[in-house]
């Protein structure tokens, strides 16, 4: 069974408020065309784009890295614009099509799955979900019974919805009405209420609540510092009493190294070393907090907000368990994350390796981040 995706992208969706139509505006860090590609991608055995005649650079902006054949050009009708593509798909016809809106980047695999398996029984399906707001006319209330707001995809047999769409005069609304006229049968599945049509300004606020939260990143970080002469250690900016101090070029805090690039890297911003060059003589025995407060200015920057963060400390002594609360504390202070949500801890390398030799401390780290 050889499935086809026809997205339609040719109107100039002005409703959206912008310069540019609907479809190329930017949704997150993408464009709603580029996202509803991707989201339908995964389900069709290939899939073809219409746009309109002039929208070629924006489209290459969009989707030119996606592997897909040709943008289709469309009509100034709707309907104009599917047929376009179904006869442009019809070179290598599918057995099914699904015809969707370019402005609907949240289909669900359940919706597809479902007008797949419909589409056994009859020529055509589409997800629909009922009314259920009371209606009104002139102050007059109108029955909502069998009152269904439809959706895209609405998936065909290819055969019968080019047929329909070849006898096809008028302007319709959507391919299910240009099949219901050409007598197709037709059945509907449950649509999806986060499966909607980004219309207006609200819709695009909406979506971008929708995609809050859903980009959620971690980072690890490693470090090692050696011993040298001296009298104490400082770990997550706390001054511990040691008879050895950590070498490095700045206050060598091991654990805070640790911390900031695993934000770089739930960040993939590189390192400290990249920020903060060893070989600028500006950062000789900086106070690490600087980095880290440079890292989660990064954070800020990029809309993220950090979750959580755990940093291990690897040693034999100084013992961290005592201290292990101030570090807490301290890292929350620069940071601004709740110390819920802060874990420091150690453990000792059962006297294996170099730190259980005592020739330094290695500290690893874990952030956790999520677009807000
Ligand atoms: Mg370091």
């Amino acid at each position: 069974m050889k499935i086809a995706g026809l997205i339609v992208a040719a109107g100039q969706g002005i409703r959206a408020g912008g310069d540019i139509p609907k479809q190329y505006q930017m949704l997150g860090d993408a464009p709603v065309l580029r996202r509803t590609v991707l989201a339908l991608l995964p389900f069709v055995d290939g899939l073809r784009v219409v746009i309109a005649d002039g929208h070629q650079d924006m489209y290459a902006a969009a989707c030119g890295d996606i592997r897909l054949s040709d943008p289709i050009i469309g009509g100034t009708e709707r309907s104009d614009s599917v047929l376009a593509g179904l006869q442009a798909l019809s070179t290598d016809a599918p057995d099914i099509v699904l015809i969707h809106d370019a402005a609907r980047p949240f289909v669900s695999p359940q919706i597809v799955k479902d007008l797949v398996t419909a589409l056994t029984e009859s020529q055509g399906a589409y997800p629909g979900i009922p009314v259920v707001d009371a209606l009104w006319r002139d102050n007059q209330p109108v029955s909502r019974d069998g009152l269904i707001r439809a959706q895209t995809p609405q998936a065909f047999r290819f055969d019968a919805i080019l047929a329909a769409h070849h006898a096809h005069t008028g302007n319709a609304k959507d391919d299910v009405e240009v099949a219901m006229i050409a007598g197709l049968s037709i059945t509907n599945v449950m649509g999806d209420e986060a499966n909607f049509k980004l219309t207006t300004p609200a819709d695009f606020a909406r979506a971008e609540t929708a995609l809050s939260g859903s980009d959620i990143r971690t980072g690890n970080g490693y470090d090692v510092h050696a011993f040298t002469v001296g009298n104490h250690v400082t770990l997550c900016g706390i001054d511990i009493p040691h008879t050895r101090s950590l070498k490095g070029h700045s206050d060598a805090d091991v654990a805070m190294h640790a911390i900031t690039d695993a934000i770089f890297g739930a960040l993939a911003e590189g390192d400290i070393g990249q920020w903060f060059p060893p070989s600028d003589p500006q950062w000789k025995g900086a106070a690490s907090d600087i980095f880290l407060r440079k890292a989660m200015e990064r954070v800020s920057e990029r809309g993220f907000i950090i979750t959580h963060i755990d940093c291990t400390i690897v040693c034999e002594q100084p013992k961290i368990g005592p201290h292990a609360a101030a570090m807490r504390h301290q890292i929350s202070a620069i940071t601004h994350i709740p110390l819920d949500r802060i874990s420091v801890k150690a453990t000792t390398s059962e006297r294996l390796g170099f730190t259980g030799r005592e020739e330094g401390i290695a500290a690893i780290a874990t952030a956790t981040m999520r677009k807000l």
